[in-house]
């Protein structure tokens, strides 16, 4: 769909590459099993337009700077080149020719694979097939000059950062426009789907789809798979962002004013609350202590008399002290900057 976007609104005219993302919801028809939803919320992050490995490694950082970000532990890559239309024939012309050796030893499936798709012969989980496609031949041993180097260049890459990868020489893909790339990111101890996420190159794509040559890279993940993933790593999902600034009032007047100063500090991009209800104000300064947060304002009738409020320091040994109303939000944008609380 988003090559089709890219042909369609004529992206090729942007600076290249264009980096694009879509998210939406996915409807599936085949079985539904855990984590594997009727509906689900897929999102995808894609880079077209340009055939350096340093883009691959871009899109990479991407989905490892996300799963990393969200506290996945023992994360790695793992990776491999599924060749392109001038080197993947005669990789799979030697896959099959191994295949018919060890015919009478594989699963039903993967005789069907066999016929139909044989590079899918390489994602079977059936135990009897495992010591087959362990002795299989590697498509690396096949690639063409240009595929050979793009792939070493991004290992290259990947180690000058240190970031962890396994080859995976299982790793391929069944379809014509897939080139080159392919990854996935692995997390630990999450049972036998070990991937959050997978994606590659598709150099092919905008040709099959009756563009013009344009290379592209991208990945997919699932959100409620990422959710399950959580779980299974035992994450901790982060509270929401504390409040900065919680208001408190006394009296009618008083909530009409603390009304106004809560959209002022707002507006000045400081994360700032109210309670709600008109409950005491021991309460409502309780339910600052309680929200976190780092200042309380104390609007009170005698106060609000004198055009002053009580800026209270909610943290430990914090000071109150007596500001112009005038003043206060231009005083707490100050504190909070400063203290970045
Ligand atoms: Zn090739
Ligand atoms: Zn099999």
């Amino acid at each position: 769909g988003i090559m089709r976007a890219y042909i369609q609104h004529g992206m090729k005219t942007q600076p290249q590459p264009v980096k694009l993302f879509t998210t939406g919801p996915i409807f599936r028809y085949e079985r539904v099993q855990a984590g594997r939803y009727r509906q689900h919320t897929q999102f995808d992050i894609e880079c077209i337009g340009e055939i350096d490995p340093a883009v691959d490694l871009e899109v990479m950082s991407v989905a490892w700077q996300l799963f990393s970000g969200l506290g996945f532990q023992g994360l790695a890559f793992q990776i491999n080149s599924t060749g392109c239309p001038k080197c993947r024939p005669g990789y799979i012309q030697v896959l099959v020719d191994y295949y018919r050796r060890h015919e009478s030893e594989v699963c039903a499936d993967c005789r069907r694979r066999l016929e139909r798709n044989p590079l899918r012969l390489l994602d079977c989980k059936v135990d009897s097939c495992q010591p087959i496609i362990e002795a299989a031949p590697h498509i690396q041993d096949y690639l063409c000059d240009e595929c050979r180097e793009h792939f070493a260049t991004l290992r290259h890459y990947l180690d000058n950062l240190g970031r962890p990868y396994v080859v995976n020489h299982r790793l391929v893909r069944g379809l014509d426009y897939y080139t080159k790339t392919v990854f996935e990111v692995w997390a630990e101890g999450i049972g036998a789907q070990n991937a959050v996420c997978g994606g590659g190159r598709y150099d092919g794509l905008a040709e099959q789809l009756g563009g013009e040559y344009t290379p592209g890279i991208g990945f997919g993940s699932g959100m409620e798979r990422i959710v399950l993933l959580m779980k299974a790593q035992g994450i901790q999902v982060p509270g929401l962002p504390r409040p900065q600034v919680m208001l408190a009032y006394l009296g009618a007047p008083a909530k009409v004013e603390a009304l106004r100063l809560l959209t002022a500090l707002r507006e000045r991009g400081i994360r700032a609350a109210i309670g709600f209800g008109d409950r005491s104000l021991r309460a409502q300064l309780r339910g600052a202590n309680r929200a976190g947060a780092s200042y309380a304002i104390v609007i009170g009738e005698e106060e609000l008399e004198k055009k002053q409020v009580v800026v209270q320091d909610m943290r430990e040994g914090g000071e109150r002290e007596l500001v112009p109303l005038d003043q206060v939000v231009n005083l707490l944008q100050q504190r909070t900057a400063s203290t970045n609380s």
